[in-house]
């Protein structure tokens, strides 16, 4: 008898032409996110099994197999070779400390001689005899005991199915590029995107010194709780300082918010595209702050040139938002008071609805051009493999 683990992936995704691909980027990736332990994975129909791993760091494995995009669910489980007289032993060896309880068999290998339910009944039987005071209950009951007869030979008993994330493989998008500040709202876009199979890399835009090295390590702290689903992030931390300062000097200073934006949009676009990245992401929710207005998205949005601009929570309240950052542990670090390159020089009366004629008349006071390339020349790259 072995202890393993029983990793259910989602069927639908794995019914296409494609399927052979999601199922190879769906294994590297379980193996990757489980990369620093010993652990085997082995195909069985419709499942992983996860075996040979050191008992002690099952919990920690449990936990690393339910956050990859693409596994449903999870159990720990005891596998031996399928046999009546095993099987029996198993079962009659099991303790309850609940009131009721059913026994729910699923008999895949059909040389296996009793069926189902008749299976069903007599392994309840057997518990029944040891516990006389338990009950048997079909719906809701407390426990239930799961006896997997699969058609490799092995037998798989367990009583816990652990949700998993669900969502499609990391990879089987193109990547994205996020839009990563230090707030709540961008981690959870990243995760969302990233849930539907797109892998990413992330840019910011720091202000430094009006904005503190804590401000990005900050990001970078962002980043890497956010790669514990995605895997690898590279992140481009791009010096915001010089462009705002000219703006701050040359501009009106009620545009500042919808100018910076600007910039930041097309300096996104020019590393994405630089990067193979198909998809730029931000955490804009529909008139959550002054820059979300749809006139505000419109005129920020007027300067990509071609790629789409995904807002997964451009619907969302904040506190669904709130509820998936801390679903995912991000929530506790974006909440740290350190200053947003947004909240430097930030105007008392930031235009909500900007027209466009104005914003253009305004820029054009500004070597654009000039002060992008400066920008990109001077970007620094980290990657959340090399954080720890
Ligand atoms: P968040 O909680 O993600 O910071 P927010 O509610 O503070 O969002 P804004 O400050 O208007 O909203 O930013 C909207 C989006 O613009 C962010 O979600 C993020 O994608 C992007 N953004 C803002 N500031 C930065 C920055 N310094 N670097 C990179 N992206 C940024
Ligand atoms: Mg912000």
């Amino acid at each position: 008898m072995k202890k393993v683990i029983l990793v259910r992936f989602g069927e639908i995704f794995l019914k296409g032409k494609n399927k052979h691909i999601f199922e190879k980027l769906l294994i590297h990736n379980i193996l990757e996110s489980l990369k620093d332990f010993k652990v085997r994975l082995t195909k069985i129909s419709g499942r992983y099994v996860l075996t040979d791993f050191d008992e002690d760091y099952e919990n920690q494995i449990i936990d690393y197999v339910s956050k990859v995009f693409g596994v449903y669910s999870v159990s720990p489980c005891v596998q031996f070779e399928s046999s009546q007289e095993k099987i029996e032993e198993y079962v009659g060896s099991l303790t309850f400390s609940s009131e009721t309880f059913k026994v729910d068999v699923k008999r895949a290998d059909k040389r296996f001689p009793i069926n189902s339910t008749e299976y069903s009944a007599h392994l309840g039987g057997i518990i029944l005899d040891n516990f006389p005071n338990l009950k048997v209950k079909l719906k809701n009951p407390d426990v239930t005991v799961y006896v997997e007869i699969r058609d490799d030979g092995n037998t798989y008993i367990y009583d816990k199915i652990i949700k998993a994330v669900g969502g499609m493989p990391v990879g089987s998008s193109a990547g994205g590029l996020l839009l990563l500040s230090g707030g709540i709202d961008s981690p959870v876009a990243g995760y969302m995107m990233a849930k539907r199979g797109m892998p990413l890399h992330a840019i910011h835009f720091h202000s430094f010194p009006y904005t503190s090295e804590s401000a990005k390590e900050k990001v970078l702290t962002l980043a890497k709780l956010v790669s514990v689903y995605t895997g690898n992030i590279v992140i481009y931390v791009v010096p915001f300082t010089k462009i705002q300062e000219e703006i701050h000097k040359h501009c009106d200073g009620d545009f500042m918010i919808t100018l910076m934006r600007r910039f930041m949009m097309r300096i996104s676009e020019k590393i994405a595209k630089e990067n193979n990245l198909k998809a730029i992401i931000t955490g804009e929710s529909l008139a959550q702050v002054a820059s979300q207005t749809i006139e505000s998205i419109t005129v920020t949005n007027g300067v990509i040139e071609d790629l789409p601009v995904l807002r997964p929570l451009i619907g969302m309240d904040k506190e669904d938002i709130m509820e998936i950052s801390k679903k995912i542990n991000t929530y506790e670090t974006s909440i740290l008071p350190y200053e947003d390159c947004c909240t430097v020089f930030l105007p008392e009366h930031p235009v909500i609805k900007p027209k466009l004629e104005k914003v253009l008349k305004e820029e054009s006071r500004l070597d654009v051009l000039n002060l992008i390339e400066e920008a990109i020349k001077n970007i620094e790259i980290f990657e959340t493999n090399n954080i720890n």
